[in-house]
Order: structure tokens, then C-alpha cells, then sequence
């Protein structure tokens, strides 16, 4: 494995690499769903492909006084996870490496960007789109993984790669979850104990209201009082949004149908778990 800090030494790298290049952009503190990642990418690249991890806490996507600074870096374990994982360029780049000054050209989406987390974190996507563009540019990739638990950074990606028409085919993860179903977040690791036990009323939920589809309610008034109650039940949860979108569009719906998107972001104290499900 080669490790890159310098963005002109990776990209040199990459420029003169005829290697079939598939990326998955990170923030380190690795976990089982970043690895189910990995996985995807080595399939896609092959034997002889090259695959790339970046591991870049971007401030740009912290609103100020959030998690940047806490936010966890341990940056031996996550070597070690590269490492099993077979991958071949980890670019690791510090702050000023990818800001050498202060930037005044960004990147950002206007259509989907607004809703769910949008509005909750005004500025994270356009922090987000505007990384994901350097690090295109930088690493010149084939393909880029991204997940699904993130469905909405999802959908935006893949706009920003057909508007600014990157040719880099985006390809969806599905998320990884814990035994009791939490999904497997590098957030995870803030929670209390007593935190960490409520935590998996997310999913819980969110079964549930599938469950409830399933068995014929499509109102989305109906299903996401269903959802905010489930989730109330935790007294340390506190709701942050409960939607039902349509998955193309990011809007909200009023009757649910196959391929709406239930999505929900839940407070513990002060750490923000998300998590969705895509009716079948
Ligand atoms: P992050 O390091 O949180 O920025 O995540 C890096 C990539 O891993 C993003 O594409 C995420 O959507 C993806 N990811 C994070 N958690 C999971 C999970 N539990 N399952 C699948 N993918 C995930």
C-alpha cells in the first residue's frame, strides 16, 4: 500500500496510472461499513486494478463549533484496516494540503441539497460536493463508492458527477449494521452507554413503518406519526426530522409508495445518528 499525503504526489500518481482507478472517499475512524466498501471496490477494480482511500476530516462540511476538532482520527488503526483490506493508494492529506489557502471557489448542488440534512446542516453539502470535486480531480478514479446510509449524499454525488460531467461511475453500497441493527457509524463511538442502548429505535422504526406499508398504509402522515412515536419511546432520543421523500426528488410525499424514502435523523445528546429506508 502506498500512502499519499501530498495532493500534487497523488495526483502525479494517478495521472500516469492505466490501472482501472476505483475510489472510496472517507473520514477515517474505519468501521465495518466503510470495509463493506473496501470490498465493493476491490470487485470492481480487480486483481489489477488500483484501489484508492482517501481519509480527509473536511472541515468545510462542519458547521463551526461541531465535531471537527473531536471528531475521532485514529490514524494507526485505520492504516492497519487499509492494509487488511488489500487497498493500494490511502491519501491522507492534512487541512492545509487540501486548503493551501482560504478558499473562495466551491462546489454546489442547488436541487437536492436543500432538504432532510440540507436544512438541518446548511452548507455541509456544498462543503461535501466541493471535496468530492477535489478529490476527483486529484485521484482521477473510474469508479467511486459511496453508501447507501448516506442516501442522500448519495443522490447528490451522483448530480454533481452528471452536471460537471465527470466520467466516474458512482456506485451505491448498501448500509452495514450492527447485531441490533444500528447502523454502523464512526458517530456511534460518542454515545453513552445509556445512549448506545436507545439507539437502535432508528431502525426499529423505520422496520417498522415498512412493516406497516407492507401491510397496506401508505399515508405518510399516518406512517411517520408511527415512526416519531417509536422514536420518542427512547427518552434520550430527541428528533431532528422524520420524512418520507420521494427518492429522486428528495421532496417530501404525502402517500408512500414503492421507492419513497423514509429518512429520520435522531439527537442523543449531542450526537446526530441518521439513518433511511427505501420502501420496497
Ligand atoms: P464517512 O467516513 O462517514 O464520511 O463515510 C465514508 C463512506 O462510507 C460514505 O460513502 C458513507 O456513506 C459510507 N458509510 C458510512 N457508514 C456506512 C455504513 N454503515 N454502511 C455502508 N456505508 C457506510
Amino acid at each position: 500500500m502506498k500512502i499519499f499525503t501530498s495532493a500534487t504526489e497523488v495526483a502525479a500518481a494517478a495521472r500516469v496510472s492505466t490501472k482501472r482507478k476505483v475510489l472510496v472517499p472517507t473520514m477515517g475512524a474505519l468501521h465495518a461499513g466503510h470495509a463493506s466498501l473496501l470490498r465493493r471496490a476491490r470487485e470492481i477494480a480487480g486483481r489489477y486494478g488500483e484501489v484508492q482511500v482517501s481519509i480527509f476530516v473536511n472541515p468545510l462540511q462542519f458547521a463551526p463549533g461541531s465535531d471537527f476538532e473531536k471528531y475521532p482520527r485514529p490514524d494507526a488503526a485505520d492504516e492497519a484496516l487499509c492494509r487488511d483490506a488489500g487497498v493500494d493508494i490511502l491519501f491522507r492529506p492534512a487541512v492545509e494540503e487540501m486548503y493551501p489557502g482560504e478558499p473562495s471557489v466551491f462546489v454546489e448542488e442547488t436541487a437536492l441539497a436543500s432538504s432532510l440534512c440540507g436544512r438541518s446542516r446548511p452548507g455541509h453539502f456544498r462543503g461535501v460536493c466541493t471535496v468530492v470535486t477535489k478529490l476527483f480531480h486529484l485521484l482521477a478514479p473510474d469508479f467511486a463508492i459511496f453508501g447507501e446510509k448516506d442516501f442522500q449524499q448519495l443522490a447528490i454525488i451522483r448530480r454533481l458527477v452528471r452536471d460537471l460531467q465527470f466520467q466516474i461511475e458512482i456506485v451505491a453500497a448498501p448500509t452495514v449494521r450492527e447485531t441490533d441493527g444500528l447502523a454502523c457509524s464512526s458517530r456511534n463511538a460518542y454515545l453513552s452507554v445509556a445512549e448506545r442502548a436507545q439507539a437502535p429505535v432508528l431502525p426499529g422504526a423505520l422496520l417498522a413503518a415498512k412493516a406497516a406499508f407492507l401491510l397496506g398504509e401508505t399515508s405518510a402522515a399516518r406512517l411517520l406519526a408511527r415512526v416519531r412515536d417509536s422514536i420518542n419511546a427512547a427518552p434520550l432520543a430527541r428528533i431532528d426530522y422524520a420524512e418520507l421523500v420521494d427518492a429522486e426528488t428528495l421532496q417530501p410525499v404525502a402517500t408512500a409508495k414503492s421507492h419513497s424514502l423514509l429518512a429520520v435523523a435522531v439527537f442523543f445528546g449531542q450526537t446526530r445518528l441518521i439513518d433511511n429506508l427505501l420502501f420496497p
